[in-house]
């Protein structure tokens, strides 16, 4: 059985949500965007440790009744930093990696498990979306060129690593000072083939107060069923 770390980043401030709380502690359901998220991976007997990456000045706090699995770190001033510092936190022992945003609850099981099998063969694994809209690029308001749409995906996670690929990954990214939006991109620079798996759409990131009604409305239809 392989052993599985999953880091999820969450010490970023939510600035397109607005409002004092950041997203992910913003209450689904009665509970944090991220509980659910750390709930739904402790499921999941593979996963040995879940490391959130959280601001300083929330880790003692948040990880009064945290269960053994469960860690809490202080993150850095940006996604990356804080997928660094998690992952340095987290020790050596792990086999695969699985970084997910902390706002996105609706993740499938089956994606997982797909994503950390593809990401032990290959190396690295993303789960992915076909573009549905037309996709045009803009300059100063108008329309200027229009891309071939097939060419897109819209990255989701988790997204899958092999511990010593990830690291490697990270730590090049620290030496060349790159800044990427997600690991996989960083990856990908750097000549590793990264996989893509089949995503959803349910597997949506909650950035505005919309997403958090949509978020709502799909849990209320869950517990109707
Ligand atoms: O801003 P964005 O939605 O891309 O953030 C993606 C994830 O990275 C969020 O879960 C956010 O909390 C996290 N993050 C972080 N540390 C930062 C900035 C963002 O952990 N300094």
């Amino acid at each position: 059985m392989a052993r599985v770390l999953v880091i999820v980043p969450a010490a970023g401030v939510g600035s397109r949500f607005g409002g004092d709380i950041p997203k992910q502690f913003q209450p689904l359901a009665g509970k944090p965007i991220l509980q659910h998220v750390v709930e739904r991976f402790i499921l999941h007997e593979d996963v040995q440790r879940v490391m959130v990456a959280v601001s300083e000045q929330l880790v003692a706090v948040v990880s009064q009744g945290a269960g053994e699995r469960v860690r809490f770190t202080a993150g850095g001033d940006s996604r990356q930093a804080s997928v660094i510092n998690a992952l340095r936190a987290a020790g050596p022992e792990f086999d695969l990696v699985a970084v997910h945003d902390a706002v996105r609850p609706f993740f499938a099981d089956a994606t997982f498990r797909a994503a950390l099998n593809a990401a032990s063969e290959f190396g690295a694994a993303l789960p992915g979306v076909r573009v549905a809209d037309t996709i045009h690029t803009v300059r100063d308001d108008v329309v200027d060129l229009t891309l071939d749409r097939n060419a897109f995906i819209l990255a989701q996670t988790p997204q899958c690593f092999r511990y010593d690929v990830l690291r490697d990954v990270l730590a090049r990214a620290e030496r060349e000072g790159d800044q990427g939006t997600d690991e996989a991109g960083l990856a990908a620079k750097y000549g590793v083939k990264v996989r893509v798996i089949p995503g959803d759409s349910m597997n949506f990131k909650i950035t505005r107060p919309d997403d958090l009604a949509m978020a709502e409305a799909i849990y209320a239809k869950w517990g109707e069923s």
